[in-house]
């Protein structure tokens, strides 16, 4: 097995990553508490780069690091980068959303999910985009999953994140969308470095 790094301290976000890399030929561990990388990018890909690279060249092992967030059109593209850091709070985060677009018409909106592997060097090996299209509520709407989930609204499926049931947003959202495209590229570089089952 590969042992492979997550550049979170969160262990909620290394629990998800692992339902999605399920049968995978490789073993995610957390990084170590007291590596701390800023986000200083602009972009999400620049963030999942900058998190996969250090991480990975901290440890000496392969890293997999992602970066995401709510892209809204009236607001120029913000919160963005930003969006964990737009409040204290969830509930001060959707505040601030609702407060800014105001009665704004253009609702129009997008998660957005970068994903970057570096291999122990801290060269980027892989990376992966996923885009949820969607529009932002007046109000708040459904008591499942985190963040602005309760007001990010999918037409296609007529629900918001927050009342979908946990596979079926794990499918559509952006991070499952990313997941998508990097799963293929994962399973084929493990292949490549690892062929029988063996690091
Ligand atoms: P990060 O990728 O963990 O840095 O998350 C960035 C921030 O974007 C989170 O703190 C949330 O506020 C927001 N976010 C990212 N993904 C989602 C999602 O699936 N639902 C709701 N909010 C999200």
């Amino acid at each position: 097995m590969l042992p492979l790094v997550v550049a979170t301290g969160n262990p909620g976000k290394l629990k998800e990553l692992q339902d999605y890399l399920i049968g995978l030929n490789c073993e995610l561990t957390l990084k170590p508490s007291e590596l701390d990388v800023e986000e200083t990018g602009v972009t999400f890909l620049e963030n999942a780069y900058l998190k996969a690279s250090q991480v990975a060249k901290a440890t000496g092992q392969w890293a997999i690091a992602d970066d995401s967030g709510l892209e809204v059109d009236a607001l120029d593209g913000s919160p963005g980068v930003f969006s964990a850091r737009y409040g204290k709070s969830d509930a001060e985060r959707i505040e601030r959303l609702l407060t800014e677009l105001g009665n704004e018409l253009n609702r129009e909106a997008r998660f957005v999910c970068a994903i970057a592997v570096a291999q122990p060097d801290g060269t980027i090996a892989l990376e992966a985009e996923g885009i949820c299209p969607g529009r932002i509520l007046h109000q708040i709407r459904g008591a499942g999953g985190f963040g602005y989930d309760p007001v990010f609204y999918v037409p296609e499926h007529r629900l918001t994140f927050a009342e979908m049931p946990a596979d079926l947003k794990h499918r559509v959202s952006h991070r499952g969308r990313a997941m998508e495209i990097l799963l293929p590229k994962l399973h084929k570089l493990l292949d490549d470095i690892a062929p029988n089952g063996h690091s």
